[in-house]
């Protein structure tokens, strides 16, 4: 009788022995019942006999898969990830395939065939003649078929071009190429570019497939017709053969990291499987992450560098306004621009990271704020949808007409966000048409990209909305571009919270000016003398960057430090805490590492579980990581608390 190991989408580190009548191929999905549940879950062995005293093995109710989903490479993979990451092989497996593993079962549908594109070449290498820096850069890259490098240049410096022919090169020799961006939605422009340059080979993955799309894209890419890779996050694990090059563009965008486990970087992942495959790493942006920065400067990556915007743009000149001494949203010079700009003819960008109408509010009477139910988070109010909303847990609440508590009628908004900006421009250019693009107006399919091409022809005066609107957009006709809050960036309590801001303003920056170079860049905060508004204000970007790492240096953070964030979440709060101590008390007394907390976390409550944490700071990375794995072990957790391993957090909330 044949046996077959599987493992599931579960938080268990071991495989399960089943009885099975046909053959499963190792890499292929079976369903099988797991107590009183019928689960997805993979072949990853074929012991020749049960483990020694177990006699009740059950029979896989069916195979799904006529042929693997993983080969043994990308099986490697999810046992690399498992590892470092400190989850169970059948969770890594989920997390690796397009929709992430909340979409498991979704993939249960049948195979289905691909849809038989025809393979074609590229006709023409590309659009533009290549300036001397792009040229040099592509000839780099050409050069070291395994090497890393970081391609790092302002904003509309022409990146994109480059990665394209070290791509198209690629191609050509027969390989394959995986190319990351932070958000599909958001590269409606780079997709169809590539659907003219890569016909018949481009594979786009993004969310908005059906499962069975999703699978066949998967098939495509595997049998080798689909050979260029397009998506986000995960599609870093897209199981092509021949792996030449993978692309990370925008590389410091937070996106890149999940935010659910297995919490995989997928620059990390990228270069494992660089280095696996003998492949080319190529990750660029304008504003590196720090940790990037740090390792071009080492020489880790090899750095290339461009200047200038070859589509006959300049780097706009930029404004710090200080807010302290101004009444409204926004400031006098802000709205002075504004009429300037628009009465030319021209277009305005502005960014606020917050949605909503406004946040905290509270009792005029009392001063009582309204905070979510199950979170620790203020409410926000959403004009538009008539309801109080939380951005953490997402449930909705009336609007109160009274006070809860002390039931006066006279209740207080403070704080604002995109739909108050929405507002008031409106009101100060009531001819001039104005859309917001955030999450909420962006929740109906296609909206995003509709948005941003009507944006890109002219078609919107005013365009505002939140990080959506900064993310590589590339429009002729914008000349002035507004960060309205620096600041809700740089109060966050979290070592990374200059670098963001930083980027931010820079980001924005980058959409003014692009082609023509009269770009102009308001910043409005209060605080113009943050290090990292200065910097960004006088685009002093590598000494920015030489600041940020040193301040990195003097307190022991990334990259002179690994953290491993361990969070407790339940109901229950003494035994959350409980938990939370036990973990902080086996940690404790190994010099490799420095336990910080047990503390609550910055944001207390999520749905409903009090969430305290641990972190472990530290500056020998594989010990430290034994010793985790060993305490981990060790503990005994109360029950109804659940703990979520973060290694290399970027988020500390
Ligand atoms: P980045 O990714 O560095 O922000 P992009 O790749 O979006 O910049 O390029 C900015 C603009 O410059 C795009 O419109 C692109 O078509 C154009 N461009 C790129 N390379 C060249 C070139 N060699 N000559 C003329 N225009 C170019
Ligand atoms: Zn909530």
């Amino acid at each position: 009788m044949p046996y077959l190991e599987v493992v599931f989408n579960l938080p268990l580190r071991s495989a399960f022995t089943y009885h099975c009548r046909e053959s499963a191929e190792i890499g292929c999905r079976v369903e099988a019942p797991f107590g009183p549940r019928l689960l997805t879950g993979w072949v990853v062995g074929h012991p020749k006999a049960p483990p020694e005293g177990i006699t009740d093995i059950r029979d896989i109710k069916r195979v799904i898969d006529a042929r693997p989903l993983f080969d043994h490479r990308l099986l490697d993979l999810s046992r690399w990830l498992s590892d470092l990451l400190i989850c169970s092989p059948g969770e890594a497996l989920a997390a690796m395939l397009p929709g992430g593993r909340r979409e498991v079962d979704a993939w249960s549908s049948a195979d289905e065939p691909a849809d038989g594109q025809a393979y074609e070449l590229p006709e023409k290498p590309g659009a533009h003649r290549l300036t001397d820096d792009q040229s040099a850069a592509v000839k780099s890259i050409g050069g070291d078929p395994a090497g890393w490098f970081y391609l790092y240049g302002s904003t509309g410096s022409g990146k994109t071009e480059v990665f394209l022919r070290a791509a198209e090169r690629i191609i050509a020799q027969g390989g394959s190429v995986i190319y990351l961006v932070p958000e599909i939605a958001l590269s409606h422009h780079l997709v169809e570019s590539l659907s003219s340059r890569f016909i018949g080979i481009l594979a786009v993955i993004h969310s908005g497939l059906s499962p069975s799309r999703r699978l066949s894209e998967w098939r495509r890419i595997q049998d080798g017709s689909a050979r260029f890779v397009l998506g986000a996050r995960s599609a870093v694990f897209a199981p092509v053969d021949r792996l030449g090059l993978i692309v990370i563009d925008e590389e410091h965008e937070g996106s890149y990291k999940s935010a659910s486990t297995p919490r995989y970087h997928a620059r990390q992942a990228a270069m494992r499987r660089c280095r696996e495959a003998g492949a080319a790493l190529v990750m660029g942006s304008a504003t590196p992450s720090a940790e990037a920065w740090y390792l071009m400067r080492s020489g880790r990556f090899k750095r290339l560098e461009l200047s200038g915007r070859p589509a006959g743009g300049a780097m706009p000149r930029v404004d710090v306004v200080d807010m302290r001494s101004e009444k409204g949203l926004f400031s006098s010079t802000l709205i002075r621009s504004m009429s300037r700009v628009l009465g030319e003819g021209r277009q305005v960008l502005l960014f606020l990271n917050r949605r909503g109408f406004s946040y905290q509010y509270s009792c005029a009477a009392c001063g009582e704020q309204l905070y979510c139910r199950n979170c620790t988070v203020p409410l926000t109010f959403h004009k538009s949808r008539g309801a109080m909303i939380c951005h953490y847990c997402g449930s909705r609440s009336q609007v109160p007409s009274r006070c809860p508590s002390c039931g006066a009628i006279e209740m207080r908004a403070a704080g604002f966000g995109t739909e108050k900006i929405e507002e008031e421009a409106a009101s100060l250019f009531p001819e001039k048409r104005v859309v917001r693009l955030d999450a909420d107006s962006a929740r109906k399919k296609g909206v995003t990209a509709e948005t941003l091409k009507r944006f890109r022809r002219g078609d919107i005066d005013i365009l505002l909305g939140t990080q959506m609107v900064t993310k590589g957009l590339n429009a002729p006709g914008v000349k002035l571009a507004a960060v309205l809050a620096a600041d809700a960036a740089l109060n966050i309590p979290d070592f990374r919270s200059a670098e963001r801001t930083f980027a931010l303003i820079l980001q924005t920056a980058g959409r003014a000016g692009r082609f023509r170079p009269d770009g102009e860049v308001i910043v409005q905060t209060l605080n113009p003398s943050a290090p990292a508004v200065r910097f960004a204000a006088e685009n002093r970007v590598s000494d920015f960057y030489d600041y940020e790492i040193e301040q990195r240096r003097l307190l022991g953070f990334p990259p002179f430090s690994r953290l491993f964030r361990i969070v407790a979440r339940g109901k229950n709060e003494a035994r959350v805490i409980e938990a939370a101590e036990e973990l902080a008390r086996l940690t404790s007394g190994d010099d490799d590492w420095e336990v910080l907390g047990p503390a609550e976390c910055p944001v207390g409550m999520i749905s409903g579980h009090y969430r305290y944490h641990v972190i472990l700071r530290s500056s020998r990375f594989d010990r430290s990581h034994r010793s985790l794995v060993r305490a981990l072990d060790t503990l005994a957790l109360p029950g109804g608390v659940r703990l979520e391993v973060d290694v290399d957090p970027v988020n500390l909330t």
